[in-house]
């Protein structure tokens, strides 16, 4: 253990890294991309005296397993396998350390820990005897506040061999996230226009600042005898305020199979008429009920940059964007069906999972639905794993959004102004045809209102430069 300064120096060397007993390949089973010469995820480190031959045994534990032949030492030095590191659980500070290891000499298990500030150290767990056949090595460790990342090193510094297999590190309470080499892309995606979605769903996403792809069935916002479940145009206008996706789930939500092939045609084509009202640039599209035909697929193709299914699947690259994979998440989804999904996207690098939800409600009669306790659980575990958040359109180019700021409340002396009212910024939303009633409203404004009017004019120009930002076709 006196190594330790210098172990770190070597250590920095590695490209990758260790751990956790439910990563997948954590018992060194997978081969890996380049031809499968070796094991997915690992690869090997020496340093110092040490001399050693490193192999992707077949006898492992349990299948395959990893082997260490040292053949030389001196005074400093060890040589060991790397996995994939993985993130600390904040809440966790007490952790399971384990693997199945036999050695023919005295070996270190050791714990790296990477801190919220950048550094980097090395704890020492056990030193582990030479043993005759394979044996499981399990240790509870307490690690220091601020450790972010995780890893587990067993290590051998002396000739002689040491062979390793189903590494495990997990929290206290199980929950440890079990994070692969990339981080994975998670889309939230809202199906229909749910009113319940919008209320109970969409502002768990704004309070991380996370937004989300909203397909609308397009005749409904506003339709008499939907307002009560659909959001309406002004929920709309919202959404796109906060820099939410809008897109196109056709004009009245049938399976387009069943259609005529004029009737089909209407459905996917007609309600870009209502989405450029909307002022959506390039919308996207998915298909009600996931269905559609190789001729409706080919038309999607001409009219929308990018189509959703419902295949519940990882997107990896290359993606296929007219038939992107979605995941529908329901009321008896779990978060083991989420972590899984995770897990294997970031194995992957650009792992893309589409998340599809539809209505909310606290008891979740059926698979429309989901509990908002349940998808705070997944938005939780989301975050956890570290994924990057992004719309469809983001990911894929076709859609950018600049939030705008808050209103803002004016102070002129000691007495606070009133904000600008809808009406205001309803007008000063329609700056696509030039100068507007909004902004010719501020340029008649005199006293105290000059400096409101400034802003509503500030308003004005940010929006129009958001505008802009939107990618035309
Ligand atoms: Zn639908």
């Amino acid at each position: 253990m006196a190594k330790c300064a210098l172990f770190l120096f070597f250590s920095c060397l590695c490209a990758t890294t260790v751990c956790a007993a439910t990563v997948p390949n954590a018992s060194f089973e997978q081969a890996d991309g380049d031809g499968g010469s070796g094991p997915a995820n690992w690869t090997t480190n020496q340093w110092g005296s040490v001399q050693a031959n490193f192999t992707w045994t077949t006898a492992g534990h349990a299948g395959r397993g990893a082997r260490v032949d040292v053949t030389a030492s001196g005074s400093e030095g060890d040589a060991k396998w790397w996995g994939v590191d993985f993130a600390a659980d904040g809440q966790d500070k007490s952790y399971t350390v384990s693997d199945w290891y036999n050695a023919s000499v005295p070996t270190d298990l050791l714990l790296w820990i990477r801190f919220a500030d950048g550094t980097e150290s090395y704890h020492p767990v056990a030193t582990l005897p030479a043993t005759a056949t394979w044996t499981e090595a399990t240790f509870s460790v307490t690690i220091p506040e601020g450790a972010q990342r995780l890893r587990v090193l067993h290590t051998i510094g002396q000739v002689g061999f040491l062979e390793i297999d189903d590494v495990g590190c997990v929290g206290k309470d199980g929950t440890t996230p079990r994070q692969g080499k990339y981080k994975a892309t998670v889309s939230f995606t809202f199906d229909d226009g749910w009113l319940s979605a919008y209320n109970m769903l969409i502002p768990r996403l704004d309070k991380k600042g996370w937004k989300s792809t909203n397909f609308i069935i397009t005749t409904y916002p506003d339709k008499p005898g939907y307002q009560s479940d659909y959001i309406l145009s002004k929920h709309i206008k919202a959404l796109q305020d906060r820099c939410h996706e809008i897109a196109s789930h056709t004009l009245t939500h049938p399976d387009l199979t069943t259609l005529s092939t004029a009737a089909w045609t209407a459905e996917i084509t007609d309600p870009l008429t209502t989405l450029a009202g909307w002022n959506v640039k390039t919308p996207g599209f998915a298909s009600p009920y996931g269905a559609y035909s190789p001729e409706i697929l080919a038309a999607l193709n001409k009219l929308y940059p990018y189509a959703r299914t419902l295949h519940p699947d990882v997107n990896l690259p290359p993606y296929n964007v007219h038939e992107l994979n979605g995941h529908v998440l329901t009321n008896v989804s779990t978060d083991n069906e989420l972590e899984e999904l995770l897990t294997r996207a970031e194995q992957v690098d650009g792992g893309w999972i589409i998340l599809v939800f539809h209505r909310a409600s606290a008891d979740a009669p059926s698979d429309a639905y989901v509990r908002p306790v349940q998808f705070q659980g997944f938005v939780d575990l989301i975050e956890k794993h570290g994924a990057k958040i992004e719309t469809i359109g983001e990911h894929l180019g076709t859609f950018q959004c600049t939030e705008l700021p808050p209103e803002p409340t004016l102070v002129v002396g000691d007495k606070a102004l009133d904000p600008p009212t809808d009406a205001t910024r309803a007008t000063t939303d329609s700056t696509t045809a030039g100068s507007t009633g909004g902004c010719q409203a501020a340029r008649k404004a005199s006293a105290p209102w000059l400096l409101f009017a400034g802003v509503v004019l500030l308003l004005c120009v940010r929006r129009r430069r958001r505008n802009r930002n939107v990618r035309p076709h």
